[in-house]
């Protein structure tokens, strides 16, 4: 965006994610909740809509939107179910069983890892169409040859999250969705898999003058399905408005396509109001009406959110305001699930910053390994590093072999070939140093080689000590090669300090 239409104009996002729930079985039905199976398999009289079949609510669906709804900070209310009716092809029953008027879950809000709140609108129950597959080139049903209807993820159930338009910029979009995604999978709700659809948005956009308080006519942008290309879109998509507006012409409201092969936005059809759906209550259901009960379970027995999860760890690990490095390594671990690595080397006395900073890059960059290894095994490497006993680039050679391990445990082999170990794996972080030759480097032996050093490159030396902090590099350079990697390059540098000041205090 440049900066002339940024100052100009403001963006208005508001998104609806749509979350496949983690159960076994459908939302009225006992057929399997599962993805991947050979298509139109997990299908039965009531999610293809046979006459004369009746819906029965799963409760385990019920528990889990309820806790999205606790999660987001929601009223959770009596609810009762709609049929909204339309033709598609992938819905065998030709209407869809929502909640319309009266939802679940209303009037939350999700904290970003900013410290900003977006509002929730509401959190509703409703059933998954089953998935069409245009045969032909493009994917999409312009130009197909054919096409083919899956019904297993008919009568999958979701909840579908509304914002309030709340954001306002494609970052902003996306920070929302992430910490969505971190909130859903805390609360068992789901799997978080965007690629798997388990996860699918659809971005409202709008522009409005700067300032202004009146919205602009939104677009709504159907099934984004990266975080990539949500930013993507909504940015094409808020400049596509500037641009019609600026040349004097209107938006209109529709609903629109994101291309991922050229960027673009395009229409896909003007917008339905909701009385094109003739909504009527679904006759076949009663009101839902949890009892306070089993409202309280759900809010005492949620997990720590990623919000609180922050804080923890944030405050441990000294972690500044955010956006600071040291708070961005805690949203990373945090979003990842990795938190107990760091919990845990911090209580076993390893220095927390250490413990942060290995388990938001080296950890992180295999975060489905790193989280199956067992805490403390974790711990224990960080120990190890934090007092000499193992340096930095030792450290993070150790860990990379720790993982390999883990994946050798859990069998990351294709398929249904791969072993089905669940729990941590526990590595010996210590086994793995003796047997690479990883010794310890005593203090002694480390500054022999620094003085070496320092005599045979007396001009880089001299340098360093009037104060020519860029050469600190070849000395920590020359050291490591000298000691094939043993040392480490803290106390190096350190000890170089110690020696220049040494030498100027004379
Ligand atoms: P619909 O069923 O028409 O999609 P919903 O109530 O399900 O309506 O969703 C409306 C979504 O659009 C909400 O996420 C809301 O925040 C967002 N929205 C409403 N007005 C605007 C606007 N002017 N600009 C951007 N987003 C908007
Ligand atoms: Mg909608
Ligand atoms: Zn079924």
């Amino acid at each position: 965006m440049n900066q002339v239409q940024a100052t100009k104009w403001d963006i208005v996002v508001g998104l609806e994610v749509h979350c496949e729930l983690d159960t076994n079985t459908k939302l009225f039905c006992g057929c399997p909740n599962s993805f991947g199976d050979d298509p139109n398999t997990n299908v039965c009289p009531v999610c293809l809509g046979l006459p004369g079949s009746l819906p029965v609510l799963n409760a385990r669906a019920v528990d889990l939107a309820m806790r999205i709804g606790a999660a987001l900070h929601c009223d959770i209310r009596p609810s009762r179910f709609h049929r909204k009716n339309y033709f598609y092809p992938d819905m065998p029953k030709d209407y869809q069983i929502s909640q319309y008027d009266a939802p679940i879950n209303c009037d939350g809000w999700l904290e970003l890892s900013s410290g900003k709140r977006v509002g929730i609108e509401r959190a509703h129950i409703e059933e998954d169409t089953g998935k069409t597959t245009h045969i032909g080139e493009s994917g999409r049903i312009q130009g197909a040859t054919s096409s083919l209807v899956d019904y297993n993820r008919a009568g999958v159930p979701l909840v579908e999250i509304v914002s309030a338009p709340d954001m306002n910029c494609a970052e902003e979009a996306k920070d929302y969705v992430s910490e969505l995604r971190s909130i859903l999978i805390a609360c068992g709700a789901s799997d978080g898999k965007m690629e798997e659809g388990s996860l699918r948005v659809d971005a409202n956009v709008s522009v409005k003058p700067a300032g202004s308080r009146e919205f602009g006519t939104r677009c709504e942008i159907k099934n984004v399905n990266s975080l990539k290309s949500l930013v993507r879109a909504i940015e094409y998509e808020a400049l596509r408005q500037i641009a019609l507006i600026e040349s004097g012409e209107v938006v209109r409201q529709e609903t629109r396509h994101f291309n991922e092969n050229d960027g673009k936005t395009t229409t896909m059809r003007s917008k339905e109001d909701s009385h094109d759906y003739r909504y009527f209550p679904e006759p076949d259901l009663v009101v839902l009406s949890p009892d306070e009960a089993w409202i309280e379970g759900i809010r005492s027995g949620l997990p720590p959110m990623p919000a609180e999860r922050r804080a923890l760890i944030g405050a441990k690990c000294g972690a500044k305001e955010p956006g600071s490095p040291s708070a961005n390594q805690v949203a990373t671990v945090v979003s990842l699930g990795l938190d107990n690595l760091v919990l845990r080397s911090i209580e076993s006395g390893g220095d927390p910053k250490l413990a942060l900073s290995r388990a938001a890059n080296e950890a992180a960059a295999r975060e489905d390994l790193a989280l199956r290894l067992s805490p403390a095994s974790f711990a224990k490497l960080i120990s190890m590093e934090g007092s000499g006993k193992i340096s930095a680039t030792q450290s993070k050679t150790i860990l990379g072999a720790m993982l390999e391990e883990v994946a050798e445990q859990i069998g990351t082999g294709s398929g249904t070939e791969s072993t089905s170990f669940s729990g941590f794996v526990e590595c010996d972080p210590e086994k793995i140093a003796q047997e690479r030759g990883f010794e310890q480097m005593d203090a002694s032996a480390l500054l022999g080689s620094i003085d070496e050093i320092i005599a045979s490159n007396p001009d880089e030396w001299q340098r360093f000590v009037s104060g020519d902090e860029k050469v600190t590099q070849f000395f920590v350079g020359q050291v490591m090669r000298a000691t094939r990697g043993q040392a480490d390059g803290k106390s190096v540098i350190a000890l170089l300090r110690a020696k220049k000041d040494d030498l100027q205090n004379i």
